[in-house]
């Protein structure tokens, strides 16, 4: 109920809050077992928060899977709306990334947390029943459990494909600037490609730490022409790879790696891979590790 989460957030005091999104704010709390959570509450009297509200909780109700942020209940009273979901203590892969969170990825690292959200995706996207289009997909949309595990969140913009929808124009363009589907930007038209897009971009940063805009330049164009000067350094990427990784000896199927988020941030929809096919594609990379 509303008392009890407020109970178990000391009153969403502000000591307790964790982050905050487009949705409103989201608190740590833990509930009377024991089990530690992450409560988004909605920004009062948002008309948006509540659709989404709504979408999120039906969403989440029907998907199960490893390597998605499971919900573990919400609370709709006294005027709140509240989400519950199981708390990722290691934050969001952006933070990793950045340096912000004082966790060190090395290469392998980077390797399962890329397999563990294209398999949270390509669950939504071919077992999840209907399909679902996740829409959002960043770095900061995937957290990181205490085993570092890659659980994919925020199913706030998750669009339900029936095969009648499938393909349709949407009205309203949604997503993140630099995760974009530049075919989608066009046409409007959506498909589970975009995802793959920007999955594209994800793997691009496991690459090279950067946001994929930084001082108004795009990551994966970048990282185009880099390839296109193609000297002997790793496809003449050199000074694009993350400090963190650059010195490391062996990068396990770097060269796999990189042309396969090529194929992912293709401009033609139908030239990059499904999500399945990128998990598979994955999975043979870190088997060749031994
Ligand atoms: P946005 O709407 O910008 O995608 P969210 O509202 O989903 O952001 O989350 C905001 C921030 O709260 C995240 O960046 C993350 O730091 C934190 N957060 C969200 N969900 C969880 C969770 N389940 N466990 C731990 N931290 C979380």
């Amino acid at each position: 109920s509303y008392d009890e989460l407020k109970k178990c957030t000391n009153n969403f005091s502000d000591s307790n809050e964790i982050g905050s999104g487009g949705y409103g704010k989201v608190y740590r709390g833990m509930l009377t077992g024991g089990q530690v959570v992450a409560i988004k509450r909605a920004q009062q009297g948002s008309m948006q928060g509540g659709l989404e509200f709504k979408t999120e909780i039906e969403l989440l109700s029907r998907v199960h899977h490893k390597n998605l942020v499971g919900l573990v209940g919400f609370c709709f009273e006294q005027g709140e709306q509240m989400l519950v979901y199981e708390f990722m203590p290691n934050g969001t892969l952006r933070e990793s990334l950045s340096g912000r969170s004082g966790i060190h990825l090395d290469w392998k690292r980077r390797l399962r947390i890329a397999i563990g959200s294209a398999r949270g995706l390509a669950y939504l996207h071919e077992l999840a029943d209907p399909p679902i289009i996740h829409r959002d997909v960043k770095s900061t949309n995937i957290l990181l459990d205490e085993n570092l595990t890659a659980k994919v969140a925020d199913f706030g913009l998750s669009k339900l494909v029936s095969d009648s929808e499938k393909g349709h124009v949407s009205t309203q363009l949604k997503g993140t600037l630099g995760y974009l589907d530049p075919e989608y930007y066009m046409t409007q038209q959506l498909t589970e490609k975009s995802d793959v897009y920007s999955f594209g971009v994800v793997m691009l940063e496991l690459i090279t730490a950067k946001q994929p805009i930084e001082k108004g330049k795009y990551i994966v164009r970048e990282v185009r022409m880099a390839m296109d000067k193609n000297d002997e350094e790793h496809y003449g990427l050199g000074v694009l790879i993350d400090p963190a990784i650059r010195n490391m000896t062996n990068l396990i199927g770097f060269g796999r790696f990189l042309e396969l988020a090529m194929q992912c941030v293709e401009e033609s929809a139908a030239d990059r891979p499904t999500m399945s096919e990128i998990v598979k594609a994955l999975e043979t990379i870190l088997q060749n590790d031994g």
